[in-house]
């Protein structure tokens, strides 16, 4: 057997400021064919994995380029079409081949095409014919449109959020596959829309329980081969964006429409209670300042450059400093030129600064300070999980009492080793702020006394009733509160 694999992901939230071309996929990952490293990059599992089976096997792996740009505003027409042209260029000179696996994310729009993944998939399918398999690994934060369903035989998307389980789902991905085209089976796809859309992080209840019920059919279950829930992605204004699910079975439609719709319906029957409550930056404040010991995590939940955010949102900054309140310290505000003043500067320099909320509406108004620069470190790091996340040339900088961490590469609060990369020790404040939805709690929840979620401002189009949208469906919850009636 011949497999062509290859990748093109990222994740567009069409509200945000950050555009994006060709030299944010090269800052992320960008790999021509054969030089994907052995670890993969979230949406590239399909390609690693692929190394391990074919070889396994005895098949042959074609492998094309692989592109991932960090979540970010739309792509530019002009990369997007580069991208997607050279791996279908690629696939035509690796003809012929029995199957193309792909690694994608699904929620990608660049100037002209609201579906990037729908686009890319009809375009395999019309070079292959209707004969070759055609599958692709999601991130559930994606849209699942009807291009897409027609275009791949099937579709697996990650089951955990946070995306703990990238590498487990392209396995599942490759083991149907390879059953596939060995004869063993014949995938079907069902799918169901629940007309909703939310947010559904699968460390907690109700999600917790919903995601386990699907491992736990999908080995009870003869003929029942994958089950995904296509959470949806809010800040993506696109024409089919919503919450969907996916019944993958060995020719069994009937199981597959009866297995999506139960599973739907149950979760429209739970919306509104995935996510954990959460507090404006009042409050937020107020609770910190109660607390009998520290540190307070704050986390700006929305304003998340792992969500495609600038992250230089200011609004719970500018709350602490209008009370006076000391023994904070900030990680991270991005702000690029303001990296460059202080490196100029040098350490241990004082200097009248402006910093942050440049980047957006709805997210504060820069902060005017003398400030003291205390510790400047090129190509900063902090930890997230067993690897590092890159978050630039960064300063750290102070003023009445309040530490701040200016930093030049987007990133999103992952791990208080942030801080102490600067040289502060996150355990030594009262109050830590930091920008992170969900990603955050496993690390911060070892050092927190307390931890308080606070919605500020409105960086992100977190409340789908009040986003001016101009292209997503309207008949969905909460948009309209009962889309099944009427
Ligand atoms: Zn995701």
């Amino acid at each position: 057997m011949r497999v062509f694999t290859a990748a093109l992901a990222t994740e567009t939230n069409t509200f945000s400021p950050i555009a994006v071309d060709k030299r944010a996929f090269e800052a992320s990952l960008y790999a021509r064919p054969g030089e994907h490293p052995a670890t993969p990059t979230l949406c590239t599992a399909p390609i690693t994995v692929g190394r391990e089976v074919c070889a396994r096997e005895g098949w042959t792996l074609i492998e094309g380029s692989a592109s991932w740009a960090d979540p970010a505003g739309l792509v530019a027409r002009a990369t997007y079409e580069e991208l997607r042209d050279e791996i279908l260029e690629q696939l035509r000179a690796a003809l012929p081949v029995d199957a193309v696996v792909m690694g994608l994310h699904g929620a990608m729009v660049a100037q002209g095409y609201d579906d990037c993944e729908g686009d890319l998939l009809a375009r395999v399918r019309e070079i292959v014919g209707p004969d070759v398999l055609v599958c692709a690994e999601l991130d559930p934060h994606s849209h699942l449109t009807r291009k897409r369903v027609t275009a791949a035989d099937f579709l697996v998307a990650f089951k955990e959020f946070p995306h703990t389980d990238f590498v487990d789902r392209a396995r599942d991905l490759w083991a149907i596959a390879v059953r596939t085209l060995k004869g063993e089976i014949k995938p079907v796809m069902s799918v169901f829309d629940p007309r909703m859309i939310d947010v559904f992080p699968t460390s907690r209840q109700p999600m917790r329980g919903f995601v386990d019920q699907l491992y736990a059919l999908e080995k009870s279950e003869p003929n029942l081969l994958s089950l995904s829930v296509i959470h949806g992605f809010m800040a993506g204004d696109v024409p089919e964006m919503g919450t969907k699910i996916i019944a993958l079975t060995d020719d069994r439609e009937d199981l597959g429409d009866t297995l999506a719709e139960r599973l739907g319906r149950e979760l429209f029957a739970k919306r509104g209670t995935f996510m954990v409550p959460q507090v404006n930056e009042a409050e937020a404040v107020e609770q910190a300042m109660a607390a009998t010991s520290g540190p307070v995590v704050i986390a700006d939940v929305w304003d998340n450059p792992g969500g495609g955010t600038a992250g230089d949102a200011t609004v719970i900054l500018a709350d602490l400093i209008r009370r006076g309140i000391s023994d904070v310290a900030v990680g991270t505000i991005w702000d690029p030129i303001a990296v460059q003043i202080c490196f100029a500067a040098g350490e241990d320099a004082e200097i009248p600064l402006r910093f942050g909320a440049k980047s957006a509406p709805h997210t504060g108004n820069p902060i005017d300070r003398l400030v003291r620069v205390n510790r400047l470190v090129r190509d900063a790091q902090m930890r997230f999980g067993d690897s590092y996340a890159p978050f630039g040339d960064a300063a750290w900088i102070s003023f009445d009492g309040i530490d701040v961490i200016l930093n030049s590469t987007r990133a999103q609060s992952f791990d208080p080793s942030l801080f102490s990369a600067l040289g502060i020790d996150p355990k030594s404040r009262k109050i830590l702020l930091i920008k992170s939805t969900n990603h955050f709690y496993d690390s911060f929840s070892k050092i927190a006394f307390e931890i308080i979620y606070c919605a500020a401002g409105k960086p992100y189009p977190n409340k789908p009733a009040e986003t001016a949208y101009r292209k997503a469906p309207r008949n969905i919850w909460p948009i309209v509160e009962d889309p099944w009636g009427a």
